[in-house]
């Protein structure tokens, strides 16, 4: 299934890179620290999709708390996901 704008799909597409013909990831995710260009606000203290209805499906599946989500907090040097 493609989710890019240009492709049929509701990801716009200038927040997305290219990597490959059937590839793409959104743009800054790539960084040595990573920040999706649809990101707003402040990490940390409140951030929230820009695009949340449209997110692609990567960002769909990935739940909160789980060992994908305390690495990422880890890395931003935030506390593990309060429950
Ligand atoms: S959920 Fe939104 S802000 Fe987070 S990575 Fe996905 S598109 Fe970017």
């Amino acid at each position: 299934m493609q989710e890019r704008s240009d492709q049929g799909g509701c990801v716009p597409e200038g927040l997305t890179v290219e990597v490959t013909s059937t590839i793409s990831r959104m743009r800054g995710t790539d960084h040595a620290l990573p920040r999706c260009a649809a990101l707003t606000g402040v990490v940390g203290k409140h951030a929230a999709c820009g695009i949340y209805e449209w997110r692609p499906s990567p960002c769909r599946e990935f739940a909160a708390g789980s060992e994908a989500c305390e690495r990422a907090r880890l890395r931003r040097g935030l506390a593990p996901y309060p429950w």
